[in-house]
């Protein structure tokens, strides 16, 4: 009777031992805590989806549930994308796709063929041009666009997201005439809508419906899973944003990991105070984004000197200083961490100063962010270390703007522009992202171009001001551990340790040994989220679609 109880007992037991899952022959690669570039053999996952412990060359194999045999593979923990627009990513990837248009006829074939394949659209909205990469460097007009959709309104957004360009129609649909002035931080240019003006048009867009929004959140998830983007700042979410995610994590259908920050003041009369942790730790609503100005491809950016190729411009300044304080005040207040928008040396200087302010307030551990932080007087830039600010950047956008920088501020201005390394020497926190769908989500790229300064065409030799490189351990600990710290996760995400999220991804190659061109070329094999294999490569599949 005795035994039989014993080995009823070992048996219940047994069955209720956690299914443990081990990933071996792992080439396993992270950033640890002092910033060294650690190795490691393998991975014990709990049932929780939650790291058990590394494991190392020699030692023996712990018991599991569950062997998943990686063959040598380089595994990583998964990227985190400290600033992205998540549900613009999905829908951009839905409309028409203009970015990488070489000409303006390019433009008006791309509209042509899209008009024709969507003759159900009510309106035609597009995005990811760029003039500046077209012979002409001339902004388009609502004219180029009458001359293809003369009948259907038509709106295609600037790369940056910080002009668009309208059709006839589309400005007819909005009210807009000739007479209608531009507002305050915006300008009207034959149907170029800069910053603030673009709401003019923005607001007659017809709304789109919930099933438009799933769709769209479920295009975003697939892109950035196919990077080996795990988690991303959800930067500028509305609170319809906010509902999309909210339903996919009832739906069970959330993978990726959303720090989410609300777009201004509005949405917090529905989420008056940051939540808990959601869905097994995946959407969070932590912060509130703010913008100090625009950007500097259409001269938005607020600088402290006129544009040296517009003389008569400094960009445009969004708020009064006494504004933006009472504005983020009142958001730290109800306890959100804040992230400002500043691309201006000028509009920098102004949020540094907001957050000083704040600090004095509520103490040096909010973790206040500046966004993107591009163009910093050499003056300021100490103040950011010492005020605990993270800088929150976008190594893509160096290389990506680089001419047009040069073009907009003269080589003087640049010494402390797109600066990763005089940032971290201040004592800010990095953390690395990409903007997208301004940029591509792909990581890799991002830390191709941290650790050289150069494109993915090795231009310019040596790299541009080259002593901003980082190592490839600071890069990669920007993308993972940084990310993770700027959005408070970093107990949750960012490196493999026990008790942390098994969320990593597994590589076609050692981008620690890489070259900077094989670094570009880096592709994800498998993303695992929570010990859970999300998105696999199929074979012979080409690159994932390319996402903005
Ligand atoms: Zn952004």
């Amino acid at each position: 009777m005795k035994t039989t109880v014993l080995a009823l007992a070992a048996a219940l037991l047994a069955s209720a031992a956690p299914a443990t899952t081990l990933i071996d022959h792992a080439n396993g690669l992270q950033v640890d805590a002092q910033g060294h570039l650690q190795h490691f053999t393998g991975l014990l996952v709990g049932d929780d989806g939650k790291v058990v412990r590394l494991l190392h060359d020699g030692e023996p194999l712990p018991k599991a549930s569950m062997t998943v045999d990686v063959h040598g593979q380089t595994l990583l923990p998964g990227f985190i994308d400290a600033h992205g627009h998540v549900m613009e990513l999905g829908t951009d990837a839905l409309h028409l796709d203009l970015v990488g248009t070489r000409s303006l006829a390019e433009l008006q074939q791309r509209l042509r063929d899209y008009a024709a394949q969507h003759p159900d659209a009510r309106w035609i909205q597009g995005a990811g041009w760029n003039q500046e990469l077209w012979p002409s460097k001339q902004f388009p007009t609502a004219a180029d666009l009458d001359a293809i959709v003369p009948d259907r309104p038509v709106v295609l957004e600037r790369v940056d997201g910080h002009a668009l360009v309208a059709n006839s129609a589309a400005m007819r649909a909005a009210g807009v005439t000739p007479q209608t002035p531009a507002p305050a931080g915006g300008e009207i240019i034959d149907g170029l809508f800069v910053d603030n003006a673009k709401a003019l048009i923005n607001r007659a867009i017809p709304a789109p419906t919930q099933a438009e929004m799933d769709q769209a959140f479920a295009k975003a998830q697939e892109i950035l899973l196919g990077f080996g983007v795990t988690g991303v700042g959800s930067m500028s979410t509305s609170l319809d944003d906010w509902n999309t995610f909210r339903r996919a994590g009832d739906a069970g259908s959330l993978k990726v990991r959303l720090m989410v920050y609300l777009l201004g003041l509005d949405p917090l009369k529905a989420i008056p105070h940051p939540t808990p942790w959601l869905y097994g730790d995946r959407l969070r609503a932590q912060g509130v984004k703010f913008f100090a100005d625009g950007a500097l491809g259409s001269r938005g950016a607020w600088l402290k000197q006129p544009y040296s190729d517009a003389p008569n411009t400094i960009g445009n300044q969004l708020h009064s200083d006494a504004d933006l304080r009472s504005q983020e005040d009142a958001a730290a207040a109800a306890g959100f961490q804040i992230a400002t928008h500043a691309i201006g040396d000028a509009a920098n200087a102004q949020v540094i100063s907001t957050y000083e302010w704040l600090d004095s307030k509520y103490g040096l551990n909010r973790r206040w962010r500046i966004e993107h932080a591009q163009v910093v007087d050499c003056a300021d830039l100490p103040r950011i270390g010492r005020a605990h600010i993270i800088a929150s950047m976008q190594p893509t956008h160096q290389t990506s703007d680089r001419l047009m920088a040069e073009k907009r501020l003269g080589l003087s201005r640049l010494k402390c522009a797109y600066a990763w390394q005089s940032m971290l020497r201040t004592g800010a926190r990095l953390a690395f992202g990409t903007d997208f769908p301004v940029e591509s989500p792909n990581p890799f790229p991002g830390l191709a171009a941290a650790i050289s300064r150069q494109d993915i065409n090795d231009e310019p030799p040596g790299g541009w001001f080259p002593e901003e490189r980082l190592s490839f351990e600071q890069a990669l600990a920007a993308y993972t551990r940084g990310a993770a710290y700027a959005g408070f996760a970093e107990d949750k995400i960012g490196s493999l340790e026990p008790g942390k999220w098994a969320d990593f991804v597994i590589l076609d190659r050692d981008i620690s040994k890489a070259s900077v061109p094989e670094l570009y070329r880096t592709q994800v094999l498998e993303t695992w989220v929570g010990g859970k294999k999300v998105w696999s490569r199929a074979p012979a599949a080409s690159a994932p679609e390319r996402g903005r």
